[in-house]
């Protein structure tokens, strides 16, 4: 668990986290509008080394990064999505499980919730607490089978 105290500081922070991910991947973001989901992947894709800018998904539900170089750990593209506005049936048409059967792939993905049981049991769960206007608590989890 940790606390940030500004949107710099987060993407401070997925900028550090984006160093510890492997491909075939997937990390869910949770937490309220606002929470600070989009800001940490703008961090994390910063420090993947995708090219800016790093638009949210909301509308489009998924934006698709081909990195211009490897990552150290192998990680070739990013799919940063966003279930807000749809359900399970809409993801898995556009190909969510192909994303994350991806062997060079991260998928990162906010409002995981919109897609029960679609979502893979092994993930890295985020969440996102805001604790005042510029406190995030910020939890995460490794879950596997
Ligand atoms: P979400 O994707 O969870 O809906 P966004 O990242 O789009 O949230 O928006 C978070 C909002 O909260 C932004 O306007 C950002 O400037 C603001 N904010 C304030 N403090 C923080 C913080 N500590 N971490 C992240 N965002 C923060
Ligand atoms: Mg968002």
């Amino acid at each position: 668990m940790l606390m940030t105290s500004s949107k710099q500081a987060t993407q401070a922070f997925g900028r550090t986290l984006a160093e510890t991910l492997c491909p075939e991947t997937l990390v869910t973001l949770e937490g309220d509008l606002g929470a600070g989901k989009t800001t940490l992947v703008q961090g994390i894709l910063a420090g993947l080394g995708a090219r800016a800018p790093y638009p949210s998904p909301t509308f489009v539900l998924m934006n698709q990064y081909e990195l211009p170089v490897l990552t150290k750990t192998g990680i070739a593209r990013v799919y940063h999505a966003d279930a807000y506005r749809v359900g399970r049936d809409d993801f898995e048409k556009l190909g969510f499980l192909e994303w994350c059967a991806d062997p060079a792939g991260l998928v990162i993905l906010e409002w995981p919730e919109r897609l029960g049981n679609l979502v893979p049991q092994n993930k890295t769960v985020i969440t996102l607490r805001s604790l005042s206007e510029t406190e995030r608590e910020i939890t995460l989890e490794t879950k596997e089978i």
